[in-house]
């Protein structure tokens, strides 16, 4: 490997071929300097006059991301207004410049990383993702005070085509990207799991986290050729290189369409068997993929990034005629709409929460729905207003016990009561799944079973849990197994629980968008499976080549065996047998030979 190539996981494929912007969230050199008595006012006046640049800066922003972004997006901006004009933070800022004698820029930046250091050494995800906030506006006062430029990388005038390089990428920040120039992502942390890398998947821009180095290896305004797919960088390629890339980008894209014209109807397998293939949906924006590419309904609404990036909690209303719109569009397939699934990786600046160790085994999901009845109450008469007349359920995230269930059930009672008051037409039977994604959730599953009307499994999360491992966690990606027999026998538990309480078991999480295991879940007896927008034309096709009765026969080998390598190389074999393995981006290795980190490495098709 040159030290022009970079490696990391492809979370999101497409080729992008850009300069890149490398993003330190850092703050300019600040030369310390301490000022007379008879300075101080004047320091102040500068300080206060960089607030008010900055605050019209941040306004202007807003406005014109409102304009070209909608309110979703812009409301960012009115959290960063607030946290530039935060007033004890100026005022222990003038403390400084008045005590210490300290010039503006010392005095700010002094406070500016006293408060970073607080936020950040909490390790909690939650005030990380505000710290991106708050380290991006203090840069911009500090850039002002300083009079040096911000490289204004967002948002604002990128002037081309960007990539973005980054140390860690948030589902807030990644909602926020200005998607017309940012062509392609790349991070040092994150994994195929993490909520910013299932973003940018949905969201169609070409992506590669966990690149080890990338921030010291790549300078912004280098050329960086991303694929991914592979995962793989080149940086400032040949034009050879550029070639090579393009064709093989055109001829992927030909694939693609191809694939996207014969997956369009219904999913049946060569034996007969129908299957379902629904999309999941986290932004408005991805619904026309989702139907374009044959959607049969949305398997998982995921609402909570209505919220992330936001500073306010969107209304009933709003919330109800969104629900309405994607129900319309998918008319008569089922929307499945998920109640907000906030915390662990996804906090927004809208929740004023305080920083926890643990955010993964914390104040997370339903926990917080149910502990937080103000922002809770009015999703759920959304969901009821806009299920009546639609194909609407409402599903329940991260469930761990039956009380949660029953609690849920209570609450829709008096809304639907409240909604009954108000005379707003409601739903009167309203379907109510509960995600398996806790060991708790299957342990419990028969019992869960007879107090919802349908299971949704979300590997992400059970994966998680089960093993131990951080899905966020770069380093730990090898280990994130979905595949692993500790997680494939929870799965034929869910299943065999369910079908006996006649129940519908779907799977949601990411696991389903990988080709290999979506044969394996058609092969454990899953009829429904929801997968991303961009991933719907490959599975579809997958699932219509490969004979049902191929995967079952798969399925039941890997649970007889003892490990994910062993599991996967079954797998590999059993689609080797009806799919050339490059079509999918994975070398046609000998069972077993590349263990357990192919579908990480997944090299191009004609490599
Ligand atoms: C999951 O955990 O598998 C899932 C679908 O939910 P999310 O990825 O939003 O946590
Ligand atoms: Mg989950």
């Amino acid at each position: 490997m040159t030290e022009r190539r970079l490696r990391g996981i492809g979370v999101s494929p497409g080729t992008a071929l850009a300069p890149a912007i490398v993003v330190r969230f850092e703050f300019p050199e600040v030369t310390d300097r301490s000022i007379g008595p008879d300075e101080v006012e004047a320091e102040i006046a500068r300080l206060r006059q960089a607030i008010a640049e900055v605050s019209a800066e941040l306004e202007d922003l807003r406005g014109k991301v409102l304009e070209r972004a909608g309110p979703e997006e812009s409301g960012i901006f009115d959290a960063q207004i607030l946290m530039v004009q935060d007033p004890d933070f100026l005022a222990g800022v003038e403390f400084l410049i008045r005590k210490n004698l300290l010039s503006a820029e010392t005095a700010f930046e002094f406070k500016a990383l006293e408060a970073r250091e607080l936020w950040a050494g909490t390790g909690s995800s939650i005030l990380r993702e505000r710290l991106t906030d708050l380290t991006a506006t203090h840069r911009r006062v500090l850039h002002r005070l300083t009079g040096r430029q911000d490289p204004e990388w967002w948002a604002g005038d990128l002037g081309g085509e960007v990539i973005i390089v980054a140390r860690e990428l948030s589902p807030g920040l990644t909602v926020q990207l200005d998607r017309e120039h940012v062509v392609g992502l790349v991070s040092e942390e994150g994994t195929r799991t993490s909520h910013a890398a299932i973003l940018a998947h949905s969201l169609g821009i070409p992506a590669v986290m966990g690149v080890t180095g990338a921030l010291d290896r790549i300078r912004s305004g280098a050329t960086v050729l991303l694929d991914g797919l592979s995962g793989r960088l080149i940086l400032d390629p040949t034009p050879d290189e550029i070639y090579q890339a393009q064709a093989l980008s055109s001829r992927r894209h030909r694939l693609d369409l191809e694939l996207e014209t014969a997956a369009s109807g219904p999913t049946v397998t060569p034996d007969g068997h129908p299957l379902a293939v629904l999309a999941n949906v986290d932004l408005p924006e991805e619904l026309d993929a989702a139907l374009r590419h044959g959607a049969e309904g949305v398997g998982l609404l995921r609402t909570e990034f209505l919220v992330t990036g936001r500073t306010e909690v969107p209304t009933e209303d709003e919330q109800a005629e969104y629900f309405a719109r994607v129900a319309e569009a998918f008319r008569p397939g089922p929307v499945v709409i998920r109640t907000f699934d906030l915390g662990g990786d996804k906090f927004p600046s809208a929740f004023r929460t305080s920083p926890e160790p643990n955010p993964f085994l914390g104040w997370r999901s339903i926990r917080v729905c149910l502990d937080e009845p103000e922002i809770f109450r009015p999703q759920l008469r959304a969901i009821l207003r806009a299920a009546r007349g639609r194909n609407v359920r409402l599903m329940l995230p991260l469930v761990t016990t039956v009380e949660e269930v029953r609690a849920v059930r209570a609450l829709l009672v008096e809304e639907r009561a409240e909604l009954a008051r108000r005379g707003q037409p409601a739903v009167d039977e309203l379907p109510v799944g509960v995600m398996i994604e806790t060991p708790a959730a299957v342990i419990l599953a028969d019992r869960l079973a007879a107090e919802c009307d349908f299971f949704s499994v979300g590997t992400n999360d059970l994966t998680q849990y089960t093993l131990a491992v951080d899905r966020g966690n770069a380093r730990l990606a090898a280990r994130f197994q979905p595949h692993h027999p500790a997680v494939l026998a929870q799965l034929r538990h869910v299943l065999d629980v369910g079908h006996a309480r006649g129940l519908e078991v779907s799977l949601c999480g990411e696991m389903a968008s990988e080709p290999l295991w979506a044969i394996l879940l058609a092969g454990l007896g899953f009829r429904t499976l929801s997968v991303a927008p961009p991933s719907l034309p490959l599975i579809k096709w997958v699932l219509r080549t490969v004979p049902l009765a191929a995967a079952r026969e798969g399925a039941a080998r890997a649970l007889a065996l003892d490990t994910a390598a062993e599991v996967e190389a079954t797998l590999l074999e059993v689609t080797r047998a009806h799919i050339d393995l490059r079509l999918l981006g994975l070398r046609d290795a000998l069972p077993g030979e590349r263990g357990g980190a192919s579908l990480r490495e997944r090299s191009a098709p004609d490599s």
